[in-house]
């Protein structure tokens, strides 16, 4: 049995202005929960319908269960089930219909097709919809009917891309739950893309593409500690000017997030009478917490990860300067 589930080696894949994806390698082993994640535009659509056997790579392996998806293109797709962006049910049918559409193009045997829709549905607490018409769906319940929809075949691993885009935090939440659970019940490896970095922070390893690369690769919790940085938070009479001031003051960049300004720094605790000290009532509140993984993509990449079209922050850290180099 093949340890790694998902093996990717010099992926590439050019299309006529762009090298969407760029000699990307990686591994994900049987029964993980694998985060790949980065901005939109990044390659991570791309990459992921390489390795689903949607469009042909430039250059490159992808190897899924021991099946290369060049030479066993079927074989791989019998191998994964796949949650789209963008839903792909039938609006017209329903819920049952569409899983049954499923089943029969999966050749899934008739004496356990019943069971097994019966099983799925069950997951996402969907049974008491099953003869709905689709188009009286919410989002919400198409995108869980879709992840149904996705391990029907019992795949051996499940590629979701981007599977709560547009959905409210309690549905976001709710997927998150469904996910969880099928990882503990279920022998299933779980590809799923995310520019949501909070979404990652479960996953057991989190792969951070920007402009076709893989810029780093580790458990979260390796990443957020290969900071070595604090984040201080502050709130402040006036943004705008004291962010200009802190980066004059002390030569580090601060961004402005959510209202309040942030920068980090080591010895984050041993600076913050300093601060304290320079800007005195101006600072109205001030903290200090551990690194998230949004953080990490920052001093990756001198960029906020949702706001992509901000120009390249003024200064960018030590550590973002060293990422750099070795690339
Ligand atoms: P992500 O999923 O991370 O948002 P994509 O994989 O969709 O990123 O896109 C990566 C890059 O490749 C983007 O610059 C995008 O515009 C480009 N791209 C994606 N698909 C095509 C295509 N079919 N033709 C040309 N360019 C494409």
């Amino acid at each position: 049995m093949v340890d790694q589930i998902v093996q990717v080696k010099g992926l590439t894949k050019e299309f006529p202005n762009t090298v969407a994806v760029d000699q990307i390698s990686f591994d994900v082993s049987r029964g993980e929960f694998f985060g790949f994640v980065g901005p939109n535009g990044a390659g991570k659509t791309t990459t992921i319908n390489m390795i689903c056997t949607l469009i042909k790579p430039t250059q490159g392996t992808a190897v899924v269960a021991g099946f290369d998806v060049k030479t066993h293109p079927d074989q791989v797709r019998r191998s994964i089930g796949l949650v789209f962006q963008d839903t792909t049910l039938d609006e017209r049918l329903t819920a049952w219909e569409n899983l049954e559409f499923h089943a029969v193009i999966y050749h899934i045997p008739k004496s356990i097709r019943k069971k097994r829709i019966d099983e799925v549905m069950e997951l996402v607490e969907l049974k008491n919809h099953r003869d709905d018409i689709i188009n009286t769906f919410s989002g919400g319940m198409k995108r869980r009917l879709e992840v149904a929809r996705g391990l029907l075949h019992s795949p051996k691993v499940l590629f979701l891309d981007e599977p709560t885009i547009g959905l409210d935090p309690q549905t976001r939440s709710r997927i998150w739950d469904y996910l969880d659970r099928l990882r503990q019940e279920k022998d299933i490896t779980i590809f799923l893309t995310t520019h949501y970095l909070d979404e990652a922070e479960n996953c057991d390893h989190v792969s951070i593409i920007d402009q076709g690369k893989i810029i780093a690769l580790d458990t979260p919790d390796n990443l957020k500690a290969s900071t070595g940085l604090d984040v201080i938070h502050l709130k402040t009479s006036d943004n705008q000017k004291i962010k200009r001031e802190l980066e004059e003051k002390y030569d580090l960049p601060v961004s402005i997030n959510q209202g309040e300004l942030r920068f980090e720094k080591e010895n984050a605790e041993s600076f913050l009478p300093i601060v304290a000290a320079d800007f005195k009532t101006r600072i109205k509140s001030i903290g200090i917490r551990r690194p998230t993984l949004d953080d990490v993509f920052l001093n990756l990449t001198g960029r906020e990860i949702r706001e992509d079209d901000l120009p390249l922050r003024k200064g960018m850290s030590k550590i973002a300067a060293r990422a750099k180099g070795k690339r």
